[in-house]
């Protein structure tokens, strides 16, 4: 199957998702992830009408970076969905509008530094670890709330959101909870006052139906969507 025809059937199936979670009219981004491709794979997506693109790491996501500035594909929001190191920031900040992973406080302070020698602002998700797995970053739940308090002292950084990932399953339905402590832990926060925290960055190929079932608003799919 085409890249075109499959982001059909995975349009298809998140319309489906969003039906069963009985929010028809919320839209859910499609993130294009497009660390395993190159640009022509990229370009495709952008034909199929993604405007959204996800990459881990800024040395991969280079290519398409420079390609589709060439093409002057201008209207494509770039998100950074990887581990973030701090020597990457001030580059990272450039290239890409939004950071899903705000994974740890000198990250943030770093951010800061770097958006406001730009005279930027970045839209910025937190990283939670709903799992508790070891090998995961982000914080814990209880430490967000103070984190956000924290965060109001670095003007540069907007928080819009959650992220989490969750642990790779047999059976994608063991990661409903997981989504869901995500979405509750947003509406506790939006109910102290965090008005602003919208977002839940949640699901990929493996469980991007359950995700948004669960109140995904950010769904980042790679594997899937080049899949014969
Ligand atoms: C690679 C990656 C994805 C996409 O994963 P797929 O299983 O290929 O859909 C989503 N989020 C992050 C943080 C990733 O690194």
């Amino acid at each position: 199957m085409s890249i075109g025809k499959q982001v059909e059937v995975i349009r298809h199936r998140i319309a489906q998702a969003l039906e069963r979670s009985g929010r028809k009219h919320v839209p859910v981004t499609l993130i294009g992830v497009t660390k395993y491709v190159g640009p022509d794979e990229a370009r495709e997506l952008y034909r199929a009408g993604l405007r959204d693109f996800g990459e881990n790491r800024l040395q991969v996501a280079r290519p398409k970076l420079d390609a589709f500035a060439r093409w002057s594909f201008n209207d494509v929001t770039w998100h950074f969905i990887g581990h973030l190191q701090t020597n990457k920031v001030k580059d990272v900040i450039r290239h890409f509008s939004v950071i899903h992973s705000l994974d740890r406080w000198n990250l943030a302070e770093e951010i800061q530094k770097r958006a406001a020698e730009l005279g930027i602002q970045v839209p910025c998700c937190i990283q939670v670890n709903i799992s508790g797995e070891s090998t995961k970053g982000g914080f814990a739940p209880p430490e967000v709330h103070t984190l956000l308090q924290d965060l109001s002292q670095l003007p540069n950084i907007r928080p819009i959101g959650l992220m989490t990932m969750a642990p790779r399953v047999e059976h994608a339905e063991e990661t409903r909870g997981i989504f869901r402590n995500l979405r509750i832990l947003r509406d506790e926060l939006q109910a102290k006052g965090f008005d602003k925290l919208i977002e839940l960055s949640m699901g990929m190929s493996q469980d991007f139906e359950i995700a948004i079932e669960e109140g995904a608003t950010m769904i980042r799919l790679g594997q899937i969507l080049y899949e014969a």
